[in-house]
């Protein structure tokens, strides 16, 4: 797979769950900032979406969507539509490294989900 793809998702991972680890302390979500940081990321997207706050919410369902991505990687998966498994098209990658599913895929969930 193309290193420089990957290299640009793990700079989003970083940059998306330094700001979400920074917006919780923001919004005082968590006072605590040593407990926060044994926090598994999961727990902390959790804690982002009940929280309620727009802000929040989005950042925290853009860190579930590149680290959904980062495990592809770790999976040796990366690139493959997580609906039909095809190739996803590069130049979609490029846009979006954290892209899980091929355009045909998207399509089709956009028409039954309104996504
Ligand atoms: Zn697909």
């Amino acid at each position: 797979m193309n290193n420089v793809l990957q290299h640009d998702l793990e700079a989003q991972y970083e940059a998306l769950t330094a700001s979400l680890r920074h917006e919780i302390v923001t919004h005082s979500l968590m006072s605590n900032v040593t407990t926060m940081k044994q926090l598994e990321l999961n727990e902390l997207i959790k804690m982002a979406k009940s929280s309620y706050i727009p802000d929040l919410l989005e950042l925290a369902t853009k860190v579930e969507k590149v680290d959904a991505a980062v495990c592809t990687l770790t999976l040796g998966m990366y690139g493959l539509c997580a609906d039909c498994e095809e190739e996803i098209e590069t130049e979609d990658l490029i846009k979006d490294p954290a892209q899980a599913r091929c355009r045909s895929c998207r399509a089709h969930s956009r028409y039954h989900h309104d996504e």
